[in-house]
């Protein structure tokens, strides 16, 4: 069954209160970047590198609704299968993928995204767009997608 924007529109600010709390823990446990992510947070264009913290987690961190999950794996986006999650300057990046370049650099992507866009509430974006759209489709995806290729070849 799929979801309409009027449906998941009630739903966003407990995903956002969820994004906060998340994403304060992880800059509070999480590590700085290295000299060589910090160079490519840079060329990214991230403002503030220096505030970024990454967070090796046995699992991502799950939203606060199961429908969600259940809507998004339907859309393409299997929460097991995630390696990496980013909200704002937090990004958990799975253990068995810690610290893998191209991953830390698709993440830190999505930081400048929430950079540009002023903060967490980009996630309402992000929601619409993998729920909606689909995760394949998301604008925001295709975007982090292009600049990771960019600087470090396509896939
Ligand atoms: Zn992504």
């Amino acid at each position: 069954m799929a979801i309409t924007k009027q449906q998941l529109e009630p739903l966003i600010p407990a995903v956002i209160e969820w994004a906060e709390n998340e994403s304060a823990k992880a800059l509070r446990l999480g590590e700085p970047l290295n000299p060589t992510e910090l160079e490519f947070a840079r060329k990214i264009g991230i403002r503030f590198p220096e505030k970024v913290r990454l967070l090796k987690s046995s699992l991502m961190p799950k939203p606060p609704h199961p429908e969600l999950l259940r809507i998004a794996t339907e859309k393409g986006l299997d929460w097991s299968q995630n390696r990496g999650m980013t909200l704002g300057y937090a990004i958990f990046v799975r253990e068995d993928f810690w610290r893998e370049l191209r991953l830390v650099v698709h993440e830190l992507v999505h930081t400048f995204q929430y950079e540009r866009h002023g903060g967490l509430s980009l996630l309402r974006q992000f929601v619409h767009e993998y729920f909606i759209d689909g995760y394949q489709n998301s604008s925001l995806e295709l975007e982090a997608i292009s600049i990771e290729g960019r600087l470090l070849g396509p896939r």
